[in-house]
């Protein structure tokens, strides 16, 4: 078991006076590791992809909050529209009106957060912060979705050394979440902000995240690329 019990803790306290959430990114890791986390009381695991996330699911501990924070694909919604806790990585109105569909399918309604793009990478998926304001202006003040609750929003940095640069695009994701927090119409649930992970979780911290992925520095580094 490679799992990192005293980094949990320090973590945790690290985490404890702005009461941020921690979401222990779990991918690619073994059961026994999430296991570890498990018994020191961790119930927030992350998961990228939907075969291993269900795998996990079935035969872990049903009381497990699982987040999904992966690309998700449309025809793959129905086989986590069940049981999953939060998916954070919606960067499309079409994605979240698939995931309104199978939420109605089964009578749940599924927590989402748009995802924004705000890293100079183009790899990274997500809304640009324009598109990101008039989507929430859309689903906010249009058309109810009645199985979808859009609780917030999530970013992921540039992984880069320019601090200046990462705290920039923190900044920008921030004030983005407040304007639509005070949009007309928008609900009390939209009360979260996904942004921080191994490397950068200080400063996503201080730029006001109150909700941090995990991973390497809980589970060490991982064994395959593009994880
Ligand atoms: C893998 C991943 C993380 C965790 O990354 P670490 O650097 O290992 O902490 C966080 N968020 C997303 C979206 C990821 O894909």
């Amino acid at each position: 078991m490679s799992v990192n019990v005293a980094q949990y803790k320090h973590l945790l306290q690290e985490l404890k006076p702005s009461g941020t959430t921690l979401i222990a990114v779990s991918k690619t890791k073994p059961n026994e590791d999430l296991l570890g986390l498990y018994a020191e009381g961790q119930k927030d695991f992350g998961e990228n992809y939907v075969q291993e996330l269900m795998a996990k699911a079935e035969a872990l501990p049903k009381d497990i909050r699982w987040h999904f924070i992966g690309h998700l694909q449309s025809n793959k919604i129905k086989y986590i529209a069940s049981f999953v806790h939060l998916i954070h990585g919606v960067d499309s109105m079409k994605l979240l009106e698939a995931i309104n569909k199978e939420g109605k399918k089964i009578d749940r309604k599924i927590n989402c957060l748009l995802q924004v793009h705000i890293a100079q990478e183009e790899t990274k998926f997500g809304f640009d912060l324009q598109e990101a304001l008039a989507a929430a202006q859309t689903i906010f003040q249009g058309e109810p979705l009645s199985h979808v609750v859009v609780c917030g929003l999530m970013g992921m940095a540039s992984f880069s050394e320019d601090e200046e640069q990462v705290r920039k695009e923190f900044q920008a994701l921030k004030s983005l979440f407040d304007k639509i927090k005070n949009l007309e119409g928008a609900p009390a649930t939209f009360d979260t902000l996904s942004m921080g992970m191994s490397g950068d979780y200080r400063m996503a911290i201080e730029e006001g995240s109150n909700m941090v992925r995990v991973g390497s520095l809980l589970f060490g580094a991982r064994n395959y690329p593009n994880a």
